[in-house]
């Protein structure tokens, strides 16, 4: 029988739940006051569920470094009084906020940022710690898009959720990982099934958990802890970024990406050619090289390099290639 056949309430698929968090708690050194939840519904479903468990009818700040913190905060707007603690799409380059600058309430539930905007390419430098910002309530983190290719200070934060599509496994599975004071602090009207304090209890099975996804990413910690590690898995995100970053700079202006040096995403990475009616000829002859999935989000255009945990650097290699050779043919 496959692991999709066989009961989830069984001792076979219970001891494939308990390996993966196990894996993933030492991967990411996830201190023994962090509960490690798989829920559903990805991050999208995370924007409702935490404002859900967490506001306790306070107010909710959300940093905006770009179009996945946006839906954050317009998502929070729903259950909490929600408000854009910094907003760094409000003209000038896409970048990170810098921490000092944001306005945040003394009385807030929490304050939310995203690690990595996945369509904008802008990645949170440090994670800021708000103590040290004189800031009371607690960091909420959206890292869905970089979670696993760097190591976490869980001494600054309060909750960690991620959706699994990029570094961990198949969709369906959603990381969350929650202080232990945080639990019990839902609303009433939070669905039992969201509810963190059940789920910490019943260890993630309220309901049918995605045994498959589980599976999976259990099998991709295995990888991971085979290769070396987040420490590893860091070190080739940035060997992967810096080379592409630096093809894009050396192109004399051919490609180009917009945002602030200092925010550059490790993970993606969006650019455009100076002439954008190259774009598509750009896309179907990379496509004719075997370079698949260069196209810009449809909400911002031009083109992006989606370089995941699973991206090898022979991957990287094989796209500034062609990049080079498309400069020299039009540029
Ligand atoms: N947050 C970030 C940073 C994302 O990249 C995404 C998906 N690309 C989401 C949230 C939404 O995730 P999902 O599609 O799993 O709901």
């Amino acid at each position: 029988m496959s692991v999709m056949e066989i009961s989830h309430r069984g001792p076979e698929f219970a001891q494939i739940l308990q390996a993966s968090q196990t894996r993933l708690r030492q991967l990411l050194a996830v201190p023994p006051e962090f509960h490690i939840l798989y829920m559903q519904g990805g991050g999208l479903a995370l924007n409702a569920a935490v404002p859900l468990n967490l506001s306790q009818g306070k107010g909710v700040d959300v940093v905006v470094s770009g179009s996945w913190s946006h839906k954050s905060l317009l998502e929070a707007g729903r259950y909490a009084n929600a408000q854009a603690a910094a907003d760094s799409r409000q003209g000038g380059a896409p970048g990170w906020p810098a921490p000092a600058t944001w306005k945040c309430r003394a009385d807030s539930a929490y304050v939310h940022f995203c690690a990595n905007e996945t369509i904008d390419g802008v990645e949170a430098p440090q994670w800021p710690d708000l103590r040290a910002l004189g800031l009371p309530s607690c960091a909420v983190v959206d890292a869905s898009s970089n979670i696993l290719s760097r190591a976490i200070d869980w001494s600054r934060l309060g909750v960690v959720f991620a959706g699994a599509q990029k570094n961990t496994g198949p969709a369906g599975l959603t990381l969350v990982f929650v202080r232990d004071d945080l639990l019990g602090r839902a609303l009433p009207t939070c669905p039992s099934v969201w509810n963190w304090a059940s789920l910490a209890q019943q260890r993630s099975m309220v309901n049918t958990p995605p045994t498959y996804a589980i599976y999976i990413a259990g099998l991709m910690f295995e990888w991971i802890a085979q290769e070396g590690g987040v420490a590893e898995m860091e070190r080739r995100a940035l060997e992967r970024s810096q080379r592409l970053y630096a093809c894009i700079d050396a192109s004399e202006g051919f490609y180009g990406n917009r945002v602030e040096p200092q925010a550059r995403s490790r993970m993606n990475i969006p650019f455009h050619l100076k002439d954008p009616a190259l774009t598509d000829t750009f896309v179907s002859q990379a496509h004719e090289a075997g370079l698949l999935q260069l196209k810009g989000h449809q909400s911002v255009g031009g083109l992006r390099a989606s370089l995941y945990n699973a991206m090898p650097m022979s991957g990287v290699l094989a796209l500034i290639d062609h990049m080079n050779a498309f400069a020299r043919r039009y540029g």
